[in-house]
């Protein structure tokens, strides 16, 4: 017998497979395991995926054996290998790739350390009437007795509790016996909660969805609706049923509050997926998948990968999240891969959010989706009442980055003992440093893009590449003491209130203060337990968290990402903004939001301090629709990335060539122009945008273009279907 077996190739993303013999002793050898190969000269090994198995083989010769299984319990089941091929179709990226992406990193075949299996020792009696015996017939040492009694009673003790000389004594004399077993790194208590009795609203949208059908549902709740108990109720009637069920949730949500609301309620049924774990705690826990020991995968983006078998049900919480769409190569997006499942295990496919992406909702009003809403917050509480603060009255008086009004809400607040949360969406505390005496600016040498300063490690960062440099007290170019700070991040901020409400107690929370493990935990552990009454920080403030003691919501500059120049800014924002405001009065004390801005009639502002998703989306799709753009249109990005400048600029335009050659006539290609992120690490890029309706020529000539650039190691194509972002 002979397989077929994929590896990685000379680190290119090209296919390729190898045949080998198979040996006698693994005549179990299935498609879809993982071998170790020799490969190349001498004892060189390589591991890769059996992708066939036949009897018979056509070379003239002499091939090698496969020396062995690696990680016996991984096998790509008939599903998972059907994903992959569907992975290559939707972004174009190799068989190899596709594996990959579905795996964790410790299960790769280019993983080489051999195993993550955390092991727990024990010793134990090999029999009791021989210790009894021994203990009665013999002059016993002291340590002895005392470790023969002790197992006599426990039976079982971890080793490291006794002295290891006594022990191997006891051991060669055939008394004592050392048992390993493996231990998961995550364990949890059951402390079962009760499901709640469901509000009307919510026992209408557990009721309304069908199991053993492949409907997808979009779940309409506005925050604090109640969201999550409805996904544990349709999640408890798939178990019920004997299936399986994956929750998705954006990565940031997942070290938080609604893990434990799943651990209370469904204990050591649930494994969890996320970046936060480490490489042992992910295989650990992809194990207890694979093992058939879970029935829940709570996880992020790549969860939708879980190797669960007999799903019933599939949830996408945040559905809106931009996180769902992976930016590096293969460029996919969760919910293709939820839809592709949903389809294939009959199971129903659930999209919750406060605020549906347009594509979402225009396919709910056109009845591809089944519409559920929830649209009362639970119990007692209200919606928030929102308000927008005019800054350009502001600054006539008033030069803080904290309007007046803000300003005497949160005293208030202070004064009642509640909890304050502010939202700034740029970290550091200087967004800019330039010279008032010569106009020098710093920026990053190898991106388009100034540098911020980090005044508790007084550097100067780049935010995109990393670069870094140590702040100085004279402008570099003319060496006058001249520098001053513009544009303020959440250091700074920080800074200001803490010198406006010197009594209050702030934390922060952004990419800087969360960088080690379980410090986002930490901070979000001490706000709830009200050791501060301020929480400011960045976007992720914003998301899945609740805390019944805030009730304000202040934030500071809604114009950054009202500015960013991409089609989608005005969605993003109206989603951050709406999400932030749903962190105020979530229980019975009534919560209040200010936004500030220097564009107060903007319209998006308009209908965020309205609470109107409905307007919203109206308004946007009008836009949407003038300017030829989702979900009107489909787009495709195709970047060209190089070091050398020309070359991404020559290239570039070749590939405009080629579409122009090989699209139809309908589709409009635009650009090419710098990409928006133009340079960083000094490679350019550059970028064409297709919008299309329909495009029967799109994947082919793509594929075309895809490989015409596989043999230029100077400049590399990127291309992103349906991309997120531009
Ligand atoms: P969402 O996910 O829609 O933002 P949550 O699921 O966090 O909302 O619910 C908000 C709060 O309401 C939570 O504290 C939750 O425990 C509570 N809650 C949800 N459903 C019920 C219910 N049926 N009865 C009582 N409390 C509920
Ligand atoms: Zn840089």
């Amino acid at each position: 017998m002979y397989a077929k077996v994929l590896i990685e190739y000379n680190n290119k993303q090209v296919d390729k497979t190898f045949t080998y013999k198979i040996p006698d002793y693994l005549t179990n050898l299935q498609k879809g395991m993982k071998v170790t190969v020799p490969f190349g000269i001498g004892s060189h090994t390589i591991n890769g995926f059996v992708t066939d198995i036949t009897d018979t083989y056509e070379g003239d010769y002499d091939i090698k054996e496969i020396i062995d299984v690696k990680d016996p319990e991984l096998i790509l089941n008939e599903e998972l290998l059907a994903i992959g091929e569907y992975l290559k179709e939707l972004t174009l990226c190799s068989t190899i790739t596709a594996y990959q992406t579905m795996l964790p990193s410790s299960l790769k075949v280019k993983d080489q350390k051999s195993n993550y299996t955390k092991y727990i020792t024990y010793v134990e009696l090999v029999s009791e009437e021989k210790a009894q015996e021994f203990l009665n017939s013999n002059p016993v040492s002291k340590t002895q007795k005392f470790i023969i009694e002790d197992l006599l009673n426990k039976k079982r003790v971890l080793k490291t509790t006794y002295s290891s000389t006594a022990l191997k004594v006891l051991i060669t004399k055939g008394l004592v016996q050392i048992i390993k077993e493996q231990q998961y790194r995550l364990n949890y208590q059951n402390q079962v909660s009760e499901p709640l009795p469901l509000t009307e609203e919510q026992a209408k949208a557990v009721e309304q969805v069908e199991f053993a059908t492949n409907n997808t549902y979009l779940l309409y709740g506005v925050t604090a609706s109640g969201k999550t108990e409805v996904y544990m109720q349709l999640i408890a009637k798939a178990l019920k049923n004997h299936q399986t069920a994956i929750l998705l949730v954006p990565e940031i949500t997942l070290t938080t509050q609604i893990v434990n609301r799943f651990y209370a309620r469904f204990g050591n049924q649930v494994a969890i997926l996320h970046s936060g774990l480490s490489d042992g705690e992910k295989y650990d826990e992809y194990l207890k998948i694979l093992r058939g020991e879970v029935s829940i995968v709570i996880g992020a983006r790549s969860a939708i990968f879980a190797p669960l078998k007999n799903i019933g049900i599939i949830i996408i919480d945040e559905e809106h999240s931009p996180s769902y769409k992976q930016e590096t190569n293969p460029r996919y997006h969760a919910l293709d891969i939820a839809k592709f499942r949903s389809k294939y295990h009959q199971a129903p496919l659930i999209l919750g959010s406060a605020t549906p992406t347009l594509e979402s909702m225009a396919r709910a009003e056109k009845g591809v989706y089944h519409f559920l809403s929830l649209t009362n917050r639970i119990g007692a509480a209200q919606m928030p009442s929102i308000e927008l603060i005019d800054m350009r009255k502001e600054l006539k008086n008033n030069r803080s980055i904290i309007s007046k009004k803000l300003l005497n809400k949160m005293q208030t607040c202070l004064a009642n003992h509640e909890q304050i949360i502010l939202l700034l969406n740029r970290r550091g505390h200087s967004t800019t440093i330039t010279c008032q005496n010569c106009g020098y600016i710093y920026k990053c040498p190898y991106c388009d893009i100034t540098l911020t300063y980090h005044k508790s490690s007084n550097v100067l960062r780049c935010h995109y590449c990393g670069y870094s440099l140590i702040k100085k007290d004279t402008c570099p170019n003319c060496h006058e003491e001249g520098l001053i700070f513009l544009g303020t991040g959440t250091e700074k901020l920080e800074e200001e209130i803490q010198k406006l409400l010197p009594t209050s107690r702030i934390v922060r929370m952004d990419a800087d203060t969360t960088q080690n493990k379980g410090t986002h935990q930490k901070i979000i552990d001490a706000f709830a337990n009200h050791e501060y009454d301020i929480l400011l920080g960045t976007q992720m403030i914003s998301k899945g968290l609740d805390f019944p003691n805030v009730t304000l919501v202040g934030v500071i500059n809604a114009d950054a990402s009202l500015n960013i120049p991409d089609f989608r800014s005005s969605e993003t924002t109206y989603a951050l903004l709406s999400q932030a405001s749903g962190r105020a009065g979530r229980s019975n004390k009534k919560g209040q939001v200010y936004i500030q801005s220097y564009n107060p009639d903007n319209y998006t502002l308009k209908c965020v301090t309205n609470n109107n998703y409905l307007a919203f989306y109206r308004y946007e799709m009008q836009n949407r629709k003038l300017l030829s753009y989702p979900p009107y249109y489909y787009l495709t990005s195709l970047k060209v990335a190089s070091k050398s400048y020309d070359l991404a600029s020559s290239e570039i335009n070749k590939v405009k060539k080629y579409l122009e050659e090989h699209l139809t006539a309908t589709t409009i290609i635009l650009g090419p122009t710098p990409a928006a992120n133009f340079r960083v690490n000094n490679v350019y890029r550059f970028q064409i945008i297709l919008k299309y309706k329909k495009e029967p020529n799109l994947l082919q000539t793509l594929q075309e273009l895809d490989h015409l650039f596989l043999l230029n190691n100077q400049a590399f194509l990127e291309i992103d279907l349906n991309p997120v972002t531009l």
